[in-house]
């Protein structure tokens, strides 16, 4: 099947290096890196080159990473490891803008009474500091927040609110699910406690993610087992963990000027689909990863709008693909203030390094052609 994929919050695609490192790993070299045979040595000695692959992609020590099966396991772990670090601090401050990985686990620890305070965006899906602020308190066991948004790439001023969680004696932990690949991810810039994310974001597979643990952080094992230093129990995903260290690697490299030429793509798509859809706004403003474009086509089903996109072959999402049944707005654009009728008006288009200018092209022609025939204007004014 031809098409042109534009979905790449949701999921990218593995690139053929990291296809090929993971190849050996399958049929090859499959011993248990806990075995002491050789071939479980081989094993063990992969596992340890992609964890320094990873801690250098985060300017963190090795043995800060917990390999796991993707950021809504990591987020899992950060959020119920920092509540059982310190029994008396029952509170967790996030923002209304979550993913639902934190907001549903959020959901489920407040019905067994722990305080939830979720910060406000404003109208550019921008964090509310001094709400946050006011929200931290000495019974704040941590303060978890998104680094951008998955709907509307709008990026978190994370240090600023790390110093906020710090000043009251809170854990900070960021959902890095969307910058990882987007933007340099440095722990100690960052200075965070606990980060998340997930490989099949950044071109390695689906299925395995990482927790950064600050040493120190005291973060306890979800699940237990001896391996990962006793944090995280099961065998390694090692064909995965070795892909994650490639794509951290390639990663690396993309983001020296390469974000650039992405921006310059996504500014591209909005700019003329503004100007030749006048009925078009972008959702989301300030400082924004360089890869997505949340767009409102005011009037139109963006529902509808996906079907046709579909039908040529134009692959894009209605927003977080987690949530995405097309019936129920975004709980992001409606905290950012949209109607109801603007939020299901909305859809997501997310390049990635491999977008060109071609696709750029084809897509606006698609969009333009599409969404002036559901409002009824003349295709080519
Ligand atoms: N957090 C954010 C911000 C995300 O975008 C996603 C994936 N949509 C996740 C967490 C969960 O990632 P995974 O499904 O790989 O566990």
């Amino acid at each position: 099947m031809n098409f042109l994929y534009f979905d790449n919050n949701a999921s990218t695609r593995v690139l053929p290096q990291v296809m090929q490192a993971m190849q050996p790993w399958f049929c090859e070299q499959y011993g248990n890196p806990s075995s002491s045979h050789p071939l479980g040595q081989f094993s063990k000695q992969a596992l340890l080159s992609a964890r320094k692959a990873v801690a250098g992609f985060l300017n963190a020590k090795p043995n800060e990473l917990v390999f796991t099966s993707g950021a809504t396991e990591s987020n899992h772990m950060a959020i119920l490891g920092a509540l059982a670090t310190d029994p008396t601090r029952k509170k967790i401050v996030t923002s209304v803008v979550e993913h639902s990985s934190t907001l549903l686990l959020l959901d489920h620890l407040a019905m067994q009474g722990i305080e939830v305070v979720r910060v406000p965006v404003d109208g550019n899906g921008t964090l509310d500091l001094a709400c946050l602020e006011q929200a931290v308190t000495a019974d704040t066991a941590l303060v978890t927040l998104m680094h951008a948004n998955n709907e509307t790439g709008v990026v978190f001023p994370i240090k600023q609110a790390a110093a906020i969680a710090h000043s009251q004696g809170a854990l900070f932990h960021t959902d890095a699910a969307q910058t990882a690949g987007k933007i340099t991810l440095d722990v100690c810039q960052l200075d965070c406690d606990l980060l998340s994310f997930s490989g099949h974001k950044l071109h390695a597979p689906k299925g395995v993610g990482v927790l950064f643990a600050r040493r120190g952080a005291g973060i306890p094992a979800l699940i237990h087992g001896h391996q990962e230093r006793h944090q995280r129990g099961g065998t390694e995903n090692l064909p995965g963990i070795v892909g994650l260290g490639v794509a951290c690697r390639l990663a690396e490299q993309y983001l020296v000027g390469g974000t650039d030429r992405t921006a310059s793509l996504r500014d591209r798509l909005e700019r003329e689909l503004l100007q030749r859809i006048p009925f078009a706004r972008i959702n989301g403003a300030g400082p924004r990863v360089s890869n997505t474009t949340s767009l409102c086509f005011s009037g139109c089903s963006g529902e509808e709008l996906l079907h046709s996109l579909g039908q040529a072959g134009v692959m894009a999402s209605q927003g977080s693909a987690c949530t995405a049944d097309g019936t129920e707005p975004s709980h992001v654009l409606q905290a950012m203030g949209l109607s109801r009728h603007d939020a299901l008006a909305s859809i997501r288009f997310s390049l990635s390094r491999e977008t060109n200018e071609a696709e750029i092209e084809v897509l606006l022609q698609s969009t333009i052609a599409i969404t002036r025939r559901m409002i009824s204007l003349p295709v080519a004014a």
